[in-house]
């Protein structure tokens, strides 16, 4: 079943149940606690905090996401993209849990033929929150599942709030077992590799108040409105009807894999660390490809900083592939041409991204090509002294003449086994910005002419990720 298919399926099914078809919004989070839309409820938190009324009381969506949160996770686990689309079915004061729950089960264990996904029930797992009975009851009424195959979790995993004063709840989360060859028995609370976590439920029934920590807070008592909140990974759930081993195999990412064994001459799958850097290349060139289809540009900080990150992570993991020309102009067409069934503007606007992409990985060539020759000679001088660790003044002067971010130069040393002094180079930076900072003031008060401060900042401040509605809770 092709991806594309799994989300006309997803429409049409909450479609026919009175949900309203709402567009994916654009990756840029309109909230500005996050950079980037990271959950299918996003763009409706107005409607659930009721600052806003929704035009209508029940909606769906397939929504585009980007969790940069999960970019180490790329490659290495089966079923985490830094882009990932997730299905969302809504309810604002409409239904509520038994109707939650009553859909999930249909649409998952529904058959090919009635539009439903066609998982055997036998594999379904859920967890609910620790103290929410009610779901727990539900799942054995509703769907039929035994008590085993139902566990009970704490806060951390399975509750949702924003952090502040206003809706919160208990979550329920779905898995699919994968068989015991990918791990061992005891439901997802033992193993989430071989429990795939495909669909999580959010239950918005209290209102908290501000305060409190992660896992302690005063409920201030019942929503009015409760709301349905639920995310369903497209990619988990293709991952799984495709009948592959993770969601990087699946038709809208693995002709990019395919294009990557191509230009390096290697295959994916003989060697775990060659595939984990085709993987990662997958997924940050269609992570690279939706973000600047969405307006983003290369950029010193926020969200431009994460493309460009993420641009240079692909085209470095090419190169450790042993491919040193131009890589984009081969893996982006293939990223778009994967696609843009669900995406038609992708190849509308293709001029305009791909100019944009292939003028970054030029500029990065120049970058890697003056600084990696230095960087290797430091690193092996490091370790013909039996060091582990690269001075912060090589990391500085790598910075300040190459233009070689920290993060890079860190994971670059990383992948020949060492550290890097951090804190001598933090010390380096701020001791140079407040050079500048000096200068600049001597500048401005007639004194000599110095050298330009350049958004030294930027590079300083470590790009983040504000978490937001993840760090401590699991939206959906
Ligand atoms: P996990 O525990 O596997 O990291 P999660 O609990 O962080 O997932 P949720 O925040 O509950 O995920 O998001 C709802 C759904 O979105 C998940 O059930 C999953 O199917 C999907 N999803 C979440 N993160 C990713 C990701 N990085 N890549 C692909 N799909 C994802
Ligand atoms: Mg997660
Ligand atoms: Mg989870
Ligand atoms: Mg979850």
């Amino acid at each position: 079943m092709r991806t594309a298919e799994i989300r006309r399926r997803w429409l049409t099914y909450f479609s026919d149940r009175g949900h309203t078809v709402v567009p994916s919004a654009s990756l840029i989070s309109p909230d500005p606690s996050t950079l980037f839309v990271i959950a299918g409820m996003v763009p409706f938190i107005p409607y659930m905090t009721g600052e806003q009324t929704p035009p209508w009381s029940r909606a769906t969506s397939v929504q585009k996401c980007v969790r940069t949160s999960d970019i180490e996770e790329v490659g290495k686990t089966t079923r985490h993209g830094t882009f990932f689309q997730m299905n969302g079915n809504f309810s604002f004061g409409d239904y509520f849990k038994e109707e939650a729950i009553r859909y999930a089960w249909e649409f998952i264990t529904g058959s090919e033929d009635e539009g439903g996904l066609g998982f055997d029930p036998d594999v379904i797992w859920v967890t609910v929150y620790q103290d929410d009975d009610e779901a727990f009851r539900l799942w054995q009424e509703v769907a039929g599942l035994p008590a085993e195959r139902i566990q009970r979790r704490g806060m951390r995993d399975n509750y949702w709030s924003t952090g502040a004063r206003g809706p919160a709840g208990p979550c329920s989360e779905i898995y699919v077992d994968r068989g015991p060859e990918f791990g061992v028995e005891g439901g997802p609370i033992a193993d989430e590799d071989r429990y795939l976590e495909i669909w999580n439920l959010v239950f918005m029934q209290y209102e908290r108040a501000d305060g409190g920590t992660k896992d302690h807070f005063e409920i201030l008592g019942e929503l009015r409105k409760k709301n349905i909140d639920t995310g369903m990974g497209l990619e988990r759930v293709a991952f799984l009807k495709q009948g592959v081993d993770n969601m990087y195999e699946i038709d809208e990412v693995f002709p990019v894999i395919a294009a990557a064994q191509r230009l390096s001459g290697k295959r994916y799958g003989d060697n775990h660390d060659d595939d984990v850097r085709m993987r990662v290349v997958a997924d940050h060139v269609r992570s690279a490809l939706m973000l600047i289809s969405d307006g983003i540009k290369p950029a010193n900080e926020g969200r431009g900083y994460v493309l460009r990150r993420l641009l240079r992570r692909a085209v470095r993991a090419m190169r450790l592939l042993g491919v040193t020309e131009p890589t984009l102009p081969v893996l982006l067409p293939v990223s778009k041409d994967a696609m843009k069934a669900s995406y038609p503007e992708l190849e509308a606007d293709f001029a305009r991204i791909s100019q944009i992409a292939y003028g970054e990985e030029e500029a990065f060539r120049r970058t890697l090509d003056s600084g990696t020759t230095i960087l290797d000679s430091a690193v092996a001088k490091v370790k013909s002294s039996g060091g582990t660790l690269l001075a912060g003044d090589q990391a500085f002067a790598l910075h300040d003449t190459y233009g070689f971010p920290i993060d890079l130069t860190l994971e670059m040393a990383a992948e020949q086994g060492l550290k890097v002094d951090e804190e001598a180079f933090r010390t380096l930076m701020t001791e140079q910005r407040q050079r500048a900072r000096a200068d600049a003031l001597a500048k401005r008060s007639g004194g000599v002419d110095t050298q330009v401060y350049q958004g030294l900042q930027s590079e300083l401040d470590a790009p983040v990720q504000f978490l937001g509605y993840t760090d401590h809770t699991a939206p959906a």
